[in-house]
């Protein structure tokens, strides 16, 4: 077949393996299979290497969850990496924003299956230093910054999760480098899947020849919503390659989707990372045909679940109608509410009837992006709430960040990404256990008693003491800006609204809000 890229075809066939594993007992079997399949550890890691090995982990989910890669895949790769000879074998992640990475790393299972293998180290790289490396070849960043620990490695062994994705479709062997990236970094590439494509490309650009294999746990999968609320499957297969590309594209297709449907791969295969073209590809093992596991893939829900919040759209990204479902953080039924995203809104409706309107994302905060009559339509609302933040769905951390300050309405802390996850996903897709449980904390606004108790059914009362903040697994905001403030690297542009013209309606009002309650001069800007 012809490939999607005028190029000659590849010298040399890319190698992908494929084992079979029918539970987590049958993990070392499979790993150890796949990787002779693929030459043996030997070709992989040699004697005195320093090896660092990323697994997939988010949030401080339980190993059923299917949520991470699952510690028997982990122990199993740290013993062949131990019986090759490595000087030095490390475990290293940072989790999701707001996640406590400790905990995680205990409820996960993941640190204690490593250190149990002969792992050295497990490093939480959200306290590592980070060190600025150039992007060969760049799309979106000339320089990227990661962890020491990981650029100071020989061998880079990257152990993704086999799951759907609601950006990309699947997470799999490049998505999921973002778990490298520094956090000011990650911000700008939860836009949508184009964004995020070239972006976690150029991460692994940067990791060069140092990324020695890429080994998907495919025992037990997450499909639906994933990457944290999805449904646990069971595809049974560990697929491991040298080439990152074409391991994605191999596992996509065992998925039941296209190899070529997650946009990092195409991109990665453009700039000649590997290939995904099946016919430039040997498998080895299971043939894929035998092994085909179709996924329930990750579909958003686009519209807000309560009748009275009704949504406008014109130019927005993900990352900004991934916000829907959040808000308002409160609904109140007797209330009419409108959602408005993007940098061309298109609004048909006369917002003078609507108690609430939330401008979602810097380009619906700015009137001047928008076509003429928006900010008359707008201003017309009786009240308006701004979320000047790029992606839009910032705005819930930024609510959390006024909560823990004077307790505003997320008394609780979790309605952050991880509900978000649960919420914008079409219910048949969705784990109904973190769909409940975010609509409840949602609708309800638990008190901080009522957290602290769901969170002790979870993990157990001795855990959660021992945690930080020992309420939930988030780091607290001040910290995260103290990273920030730590790491050397060009600062990202401050947020500012200008007041242009004048004037009546939202543009004034916003502005008056943004300065509290003084209105602006023409021409003024504020955060
Ligand atoms: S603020 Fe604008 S550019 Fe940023 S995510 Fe939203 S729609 Fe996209």
């Amino acid at each position: 077949m012809r490939s999607f890229l005028e190029r000659p075809p590849l010298a040399q066939k890319s190698k992908v393996a494929i084992a079979r594993g029918e539970s987590y007992g049958e993990a070392e079997r499979a790993v150890r299979r796949a990787v002779e399949l693929l030459g043996g550890i030997g070709k992989i890691c040699k004697r005195g290497d320093k090896v660092m090995i990323k697994p997939n982990m988010i949030y401080a989910s339980k190993p059923e969850d299917a949520e991470t890669t699952h510690p028997a895949v982990v122990k199993a790769v740290v013993k062949l990496c131990r019986e090759a000879g490595a000087s030095s074998v490390k475990l290293g992640e940072q989790t999701g924003w707001h996640c406590d990475p400790e905990l995680s790393f205990t409820v996960t299972g993941l640190k204690e299956a490593a250190l149990a293998a002969g792992a050295d180290e497990v490093v939480n790289w959200d306290n590592d230093e980070y060190v600025t490396v150039d992007v060969p070849n760049p799309r979106s960043f000339a320089r990227v910054m990661l962890p020491k620990s990981l650029m100071d490695a020989d061998v880079i062994i990257h152990l993704p999760k086999m799951k759907t994705n609601a950006v990309q479709v699947a997470t799999l062997g490049i998505k999921g480098w973002i778990g490298a990236l520094h956090n000011r970094m990650r911000t700008f590439i939860h836009k949508n899947a184009l964004d995020n494509g070239f972006s976690t490309t150029d991460v692994v650009k940067a990791l060069g020849s140092k990324l020695k294999l890429t080994l998907i746990d495919g025992i037990e999968g997450m499909e639906g919503s994933g990457p944290h609320a999805g449904l646990v499957c069971h595809p049974k297969v560990i697929i491991a390659s040298q080439d990152v590309v074409a391991c994605n594209a191999v596992t996509c297709k065992v998925m039941g989707f296209h190899p070529l449907e997650i946009p990092a791969t195409q991109v990665a295969m453009k700039d000649g990372v590997g290939t995904a073209d099946l016919d430039e590809i040997e498998v080895l093992g299971e043939r894929i045909e035998d092994v085909i596991y179709p996924f329930k893939r990750a579909v958003n829900q686009y519209v807000s679940r309560y009748p009275n919040v009704r949504e406008f759209v014109g130019g927005a990204c993900q990352g900004c109608f991934w916000t829907f479902p959040s808000l308002p953080p409160h609904v109140d039924p007797q209330k009419k509410y409108a959602l408005v995203a993007g940098a061309r809104a298109l609004i048909g409706d006369d917002l003078g009837s609507y108690d609430e309107v939330h401008l979602i994302g810097i380009c619906a905060c700015a009137p001047s992006h928008q076509l003429p009559g928006f900010k008359e339509r707008v201003g017309r609302a009786k009240r308006i709430v701004t979320h000047p933040y790029c992606p839009g769905y910032n705005t819930a951390v930024h609510h959390h960040e006024k909560a823990e300050a004077k307790g505003d309405v997320f008394e609780v802390p979790d309605l952050l990404l991880g509900d978000m996850c649960a919420l914008w996903a079409v219910p048949d897709v969705t784990n109904q256990d973190k769909m409940d449980a975010a609509l409840s904390r949602k609708e309800n606004r638990q008190s901080l008693e009522d957290v602290r108790h769901a969170a002790e059914q979870y993990y157990g009362p001795e855990l959660l003491a021992s945690s930080r903040p020992a309420l939930w697994p988030m780091t607290p905001l001040k910290e995260m800006a103290k990273w920030q403030d730590a790491v050397e690297g060009p600062e990202p542009a401050p947020t500012k609204i200008t007041f242009v013209e004048n004037s009546d309606g939202a543009g004034l009002r916003t502005a008056t809000r943004a300065l509290n309650g003084r209105a602006p001069s023409p021409g003024e800007t504020a955060d």
